[in-house]
């Protein structure tokens, strides 16, 4: 019982109260759980995941998406707001993409839950398109190792084959000739990241896009983090290679409107170059005695709610708007890298955008990040090798973030050294930080992984 959240404070719902509360008392609890749980985020300490931070923001897209929150946008005759909202969400996206160097073929898109929703689509679509289209019935796909693991859940979902190509140790993109190599008749298509998520690098698009062209396969690329804001990094001037539809081989990009787009969670874009390939994954029942069924993806009823945000997230800072946030991005994730490179026991990995990762060569990098909890600060741990990663969001371009982040990292590297000969107390797991865990043994591994979520989703034991 101890560890159950809040139970010390608020009633514990074992079973459905006899008697319903008030509304008052509700939003009273609620309020005061969501206020402590947002002090943690609002120092800008946190990598990641609070990508807006600013809760005017937040009220706006609440309201909008409380005016749609109720409706499902599968039943489009009752909501023909929801058609404008996804279709414009969908042609404002393929314009950040560059749709418009796409000819003899008709751009298409899908709005999905997320990140994973839009791999998930992705690969289902060129599974059914390659099937209809060549007869493919083993599909591979071929990722690099540094592309998400939503690209595995996808295959191991869809039975489709995953073959894994390595990356280049040094700039951390890559190997597009392995890819080339294992590429075969039954590939239904390879992935870039634009940028990936482990070390913000964006893999070598132009030259996946020769393979893919070459052999005739899909190249999807996963702009899930980067979708909505690395364009605007280059209408800046960064040095960030083109990743979009400009690339001709380029058949498919996903980008997070719940990320870098600064909407609501639960939502994401996958855009299309052909429509054909989105409507490959239609799925109907067109004999149910129900009546006759369609939906354009995997989800069955969807929120009205989250469009109407999604859309009043991206007409409200519009270009503008979008490009001022990325530049002082930029320039705070610049300023971060600065840090870590006056320090010679540190080493950026790779040539990093607005995300940035760094390891150590002297000591275990799990020490400067044992050292930088106790200060507030809250990272993405990696592995092979330990590293450390930072996404710059909006919260981290606060004044005095920096140079709070440049103190800290001098005496965590002090710190580090006072502790070289010891194992740190933290260890490298995505969402979350978990001891003591390494590479080796797998089993046990994912034992504690497993305990892990069943905490997560725990029913709340008796007293
Ligand atoms: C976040 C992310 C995903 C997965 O997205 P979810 O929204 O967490 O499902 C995929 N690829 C990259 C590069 C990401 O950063």
């Amino acid at each position: 019982m101890s560890t159950f959240p809040y139970h010390d404070r608020f009633e514990v719902n074992r079973r459905l109260p006899e008697e319903g509360r008030s509304r008052e008392e509700i939003l009273g609890e609620l309020q005061e759980m969501a206020k402590e749980e947002d002090a943690f985020w609002e120092t800008g300490k946190c990598s990641g995941t609070m990508y807006c931070g600013d809760h005017d923001h937040y009220r706006f897209l609440t309201d909008a998406f409380g005016l749609f929150a109720h409706v499902n946008s599968l039943q489009r005759d009752m909501c023909p707001s929801s058609t404008k909202f996804e279709a414009e969400i969908i042609a404002m996206t393929l314009e950040l993409m560059h749709a418009e160097a796409i000819e003899g073929t008709t751009p298409a898109g899908l709005v999905t839950t997320g990140g994973t929703g839009s791999i998930a689509h992705a690969m289902l679509a060129y599974r059914e398109h390659a099937r209809q289209e060549r007869g493919v019935t083993r599909p591979n796909v071929v990722k690099p190792e540094t592309a998400h693991p939503a690209f595995d859940k996808a295959c191991h979902l869809f039975g489709i084959e995953l073959r894994r190509a390595p990356v280049d140790p040094e700039t951390t993109l890559v190997d597009v000739d392995w890819v080339d190599g294992h590429v075969d008749d039954e590939t239904v298509a390879i992935i870039g990241s634009a940028c990936n998520y482990g070390y913000g690098t964006v893999d070598p698009i132009a030259a996946l896009s020769d393979v893919a062209l070459g052999h005739g396969v899909g190249l999807h690329v996963d702009g899930c983090l980067g979708g909505f804001i690395l364009p605007f990094g280059q209408e800046l001037g960064y040095d960030i290679p083109l990743f979009d539809y400009r690339v001709p081989g380029v058949t498919s990009i996903s980008a997070d409107t719940h990320k870098y787009g600064y909407a609501l969670k639960g939502t994401s874009v996958l855009t299309f170059r052909d429509q054909a390939l989105r409507n490959s994954q239609y799925f109907f029942v067109t004999d149910w005695s129900g009546g006759k069924y369609c939906s354009p993806g995997m989800e069955g009823s969807r929120s009205g709610g989250l469009l109407a945000a999604t859309w009043a997230s991206m007409v409200h800072f519009g270009h503008e708007g979008y490009r001022n946030h990325a530049r002082r991005i930029f320039e705070t994730a610049q300023a971060m890298q600065e840090a870590v490179r006056s320090h010679p026991e540190l080493r950026i990995l790779g040539r990093p955008t607005f995300l940035f990762s760094f390891t150590s060569d002297a000591f275990d990098v799990y020490h400067v990040n044992d050292f930088m909890r106790l200060r507030g600060w809250r990272f993405n741990g990696q592995q092979y090798p330990n590293a450390l990663h930072m996404a710059v969001t909006r919260p981290q371009t606060q004044a005095g973030v920096t140079e709070a982040f440049a103190a800290d990292l001098a005496d965590a590297v002090l710190y580090a050294h006072e502790h070289e000969g010891e194992t740190p107390r933290s260890g490298a797991i995505y969402g979350g930080v978990a001891g003591g865990m390494t590479g080796d043994a797998d089993t046990f591994i994912k034992a504690v992984m497993a305990e892990m979520m069943d905490g997560y989703q725990q029913i709340p034991p008796e007293e």
